[in-house]
């Protein structure tokens, strides 16, 4: 049985150092939030199984290489024979300034059907892992998504979502309403301070307090806030309330620090941590992700958690 089950896109990322059209070299990595999660965890010594849908292609092959280097199980992902894996195109155009470019209507994720996922469900696990994003490709994954938190729910597994909200796959309205349709079955949820009162279906002029009590109302046992720079903090249905501040590193890259946390709270999680704990191995991970390139080629291994403690500048023995 696995610790954690978790599916989703996951796209091959062309990384053009340069704008495209000027021939730019680009270097191809794998990307999808679901799978950096995955391998975050693989990479802290959890059992991870990773169940998403890929086409049958060069990409797919990328993808399912990497997932089985960093010790992701993937024997449940499943192949669409017609449609494609999906891709995205990251142009870097000047030093901090990136612009993004989806191919991803139509692929093989965005075709997902609860059917495809059913073994890996059966499988088991402990933790149920999903995002908004999966809601957002289409009514297949969407429906794919409710049949795992039921399931899930139902064998008594942890379920936790992460919104991870993306205002180009759809509306702030649409999104309320698909994930608070979840509401009742989902344990932990993980949002950004601005996805708050999306995934809380209220005002956002509402205050965080109100959002957060709603969302334990409805049934989550932690709701865990994410403030970027700022750190997270996380309320628990007993009425506690933890804040972590974020680690003092430099930025590099911040694509994929979300992800990087999520895992390192599920970690926690997996570990019996108590609450301070677990927010404050999130935030570890979380700096790990932007003190580093790429979306999650720099995330830590168990043996790595400590390394941020270290005096800047130092060598590592
Ligand atoms: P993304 O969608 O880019 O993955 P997100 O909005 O989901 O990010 P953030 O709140 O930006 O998530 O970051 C998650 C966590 O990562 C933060 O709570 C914090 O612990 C850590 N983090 C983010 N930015 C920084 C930073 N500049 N310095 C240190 N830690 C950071």
């Amino acid at each position: 049985v696995a610790d954690v089950l978790t599916f989703g896109e996951t796209m091959l990322s062309l990384q053009a150092e340069g704008p495209l059209a000027t021939g730019a070299p680009t270097r191809t990595a794998v990307a999808g939030a679901e799978s950096n999660v995955a391998i975050g965890l693989a990479r802290l010594g959890h059992r991870v199984s990773w169940a998403g849908r890929l086409g049958a292609d060069e990409p797919a092959r990328l993808a399912l290489r990497t997932l089985r280097g960093e010790g992701v199980d993937v024997r449940h992902a499943t192949t669409d024979p017609e449609a494609p894996t999906g891709a995205l195109l990251r142009e870097r155009l000047a030093a901090d300034v990136t612009r993004v470019h989806y191919w991803r209507s139509g692929s093989a994720a965005s075709l997902q059907q609860p059917e495809h996922l059913a073994p890996a469900l059966a499988a088991g696990a402990r933790v149920l892992h999903v995002t908004g994003i999966t809601c957002a490709l289409g009514a297949g994954p969407r429906a794919t998504v409710t049949a795992a938190v039921e399931h899930a729910s139902a064998h008594g597994w942890t379920v936790v979502l992460d919104v991870n909200y993306r205002a180009r796959l759809w509306s702030r309205g649409r999104a309320t309403e698909a994930m608070r349709r979840l509401g009742g079955s989902v344990d932990v949820v993980i949002a950004s301070d601005d996805e708050l009162s999306l995934i809380a279906g209220g005002e956002e002029s509402l205050e965080e307090v109100t959002q957060v009590r709603r969302l334990l109302d409805d049934g989550a046992r932690e709701v865990v806030v994410k403030r970027g720079g700022d750190g997270a903090d996380l309320y628990t249905a007993d009425g506690e309330h933890f804040h972590q501040p974020a680690h003092r590193v430099p930025v590099l890259d911040t694509v994929g620090a979300g992800d990087a946390f999520c895992a390192g709270y599920l970690s926690g999680l997996l570990d019996g941590l108590p609450p301070a704990d677990r927010l404050r191995r999130a935030g570890t991970t979380g700096a790990f992700a932007v003190a580093s390139r790429g979306d999650w080629e720099g995330l830590p291994h168990r043996d790595e958690l400590a390394l941020l403690d270290v005096p800047p500048g130092s060598a590592i023995r």
